[in-house]
């Protein structure tokens, strides 16, 4: 539906984004990650039409919308973006913001739509509140509900739930991402919070170095990241024998060849982690409970 073939663009003479090729699908949720400066923000602006310097071509539905010999339109119908940086009417109320462009409803149609969307970002509560008293997070959420106010096909999101307290998130997201599943919405989500991506992403792409460096389910990229780039991104891993293995991986056993001396441990809740020094490095792997400093363990990896 949405093809997006052979895309570089910069702002000056260095490329940000380089020969970058991808499609999404009707409904499809597309995740975009990678470290900040990675050029996320600027893939979701270029999508939108922001700027027109760019090389290769966008193509919705097989008929071409940016590409060097289209004249840009920012906003199309089909298509709706929520920057990082939201910009909302500040003297009117949350109510009044969402339902801002909806003119062409009748008002009971209109009224029923707005409260719709102020339940699926959680806002009901403050339906009559004037928009420049709201938090941070309450403001990304009024954006989240005025872009989805004229049901686009496509949405574009840029680290949707970044200003949302971790007692909303949660709740937050799954509401969000449950009401564009069910509404057959594509989205293409930029984040660097992998709580964005597990359970939700269908696909993600990772930018590294201004390219796609890997595009694949997120189960797949979990269980072979490739790169320690990736894996990252998931957790805490280590590189032993030249592979890849989370901490999560990493066993303590009564005799092996990786004997290990204990550093540290944190408390993460049902577990600990453990940090251990392993010849010149140090290895992280997780124990149900903490283990006294400078004892030693056996460690195996069960992969
Ligand atoms: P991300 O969203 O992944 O953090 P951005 O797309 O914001 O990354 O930025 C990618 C690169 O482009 C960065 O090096 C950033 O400094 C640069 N950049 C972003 N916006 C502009 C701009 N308006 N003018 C020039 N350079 C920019
Ligand atoms: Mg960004």
């Amino acid at each position: 539906m949405l093809q997006v073939k052979n895309l570089t663009f910069s702002y000056n003479k260095t490329p940000v984004l380089k020969d970058v090729s991808f499609a999404v699908k009707p409904g499809e949720h597309l995740s975009i990650i990678g470290e900040s400066g990675s050029g996320k923000s600027t893939l979701l602006k270029v999508l939108y039409g922001e700027y027109d310097t760019l090389k290769g071509s966008v193509f919705w539905k097989n008929e071409a919308i940016l590409g060097p010999e289209h004249n840009l339109v920012i906003g199309y119908d089909f298509m709706k973006y929520v920057a990082q940086e939201f910009d909302l009417m500040p003297f009117i109320s949350v109510e009044e913001n969402i339902g801002k462009f909806l003119s062409r409803f009748y008002p009971e149609e209109k009224q029923k739509r707005v409260a719709e969307l102020m339940k699926v970002v959680e806002l009901t509560n403050v339906a009559k509140t004037k928009v420049k008293l709201l938090s941070g997070g309450q403001k990304q959420r009024v954006a989240l509900a005025r872009a989805l106010a004229k049901e686009p096909e496509i949405i574009l999101l840029d680290e949707p739930f970044s200003h949302i307290d971790n007692f909303k998130k949660q709740s937050l997201r799954r509401s969000v991402f449950k009401y564009l599943k069910k509404n057959n919405i594509a989205c293409i989500v930029a984040t660097h919070d992998k709580e964005d991506v597990l359970g939700f992403a269908d696909k993600m792409i990772v930018l590294n170095n201004h390219k796609i460096a890997v595009h694949d389910t997120p189960e797949n990229l979990y269980k072979n990241p490739k790169t320690a780039l990736t894996a990252s991104f998931f957790g805490e891993f280590n590189v032993i024998n030249n592979a890849i293995v989370y901490a999560h991986q990493l066993q303590v056993v009564d005799k092996s060849n990786l004997k290990a001396t204990v550093i540290k441990s944190y408390f993460k809740g049902n577990y600990y982690l453990v940090e251990a020094g392993l010849e010149d490095k140090t290895v992280l792997f997780e124990s149900p409970k903490p283990l006294p400093i400078d004892s030693n363990v056996y460690l195996k990896t069960s992969k």
